[in-house]
């Protein structure tokens, strides 16, 4: 979609066109998505952040709001956050493999992921993360060509576009019905994934 080397282009320019690139997105009408949608969702976060995370689609807060990961899921990814020192505002770009709302929170069907392809395949050449987190299995579908389901691939690492590293990571939504914090659960499975990620971008 766009033909720029963003090494060249300043963090001024950058976050220009990604701005431009959001005021086109809000007017998309390339899949059938568009019609059920409050606003689009196309992103949060610091646009210079290592990190990137890149979520499923948005749900009905993140659709009231235009904002990705607002509602409990994400709540609960922010407290993931807090407790590893990740500050969501200045190391985390986040943002959703379609950018408006699928319709009772379903999966996105493959051709709406495809149609929105180009908005997220912009965003990871724009912001060149050094680290991409695939939260859940449709992030890494969409990212990946492995069907795998989430629980045998989380915590490894992955090569990416323009050299980053790729993990997959439990999606917050899945971790809201998990409670336990114990060694090997879930939620403490994740905490370890987010060490590493520190590890990684710390190098
Ligand atoms: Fe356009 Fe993506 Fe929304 Fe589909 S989901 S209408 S491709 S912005």
């Amino acid at each position: 979609m766009i033909k720029i080397n963003p090494v060249k282009i300043s963090g001024n320019e950058k976050a220009k066109i990604l701005d431009q690139l959001k005021a086109v997105c809000s007017q998309c009408s390339a899949c059938p998505l568009h019609e059920g949608r409050t606003n689009t969702v196309w992103s949060d976060g610091n646009t210079n952040a290592k990190i990137m995370l890149i979520g499923e689609a948005p749900g009905q807060n993140e659709d009231m709001r235009g904002v990705p990961f607002v509602g409990r899921a994400g709540q609960l990814l922010d407290k993931f956050l807090e407790e590893h020192n990740i500050s969501r505002k200045y190391d985390l770009y986040i943002c959703n493999t379609v950018k408006c709302r699928p319709p009772e929170n379903r999966v996105p069907k493959p051709d709406e992921k495809e149609a929105c392809k180009k908005y997220l395949e912009a965003q990871i050449n724009l912001i060149r993360p050094k680290v991409i987190l695939l939260c859940g299995s449709t992030a890494v579908q969409s990212m990946m060509d492995n069907k795998l389901p989430i629980s045998k691939i989380r915590g490894e690492w992955f090569d990416g576009p323009f050299n980053s590293k790729m993990m997959p990571i439990f999606h917050p939504s899945y971790l809201l019905r998990q409670h336990s914090l114990e060694e090997g659960s879930p939620r403490w499975l994740m905490g370890r994934d987010l060490e590493e990620v520190k590890k990684v971008i710390s190098k």
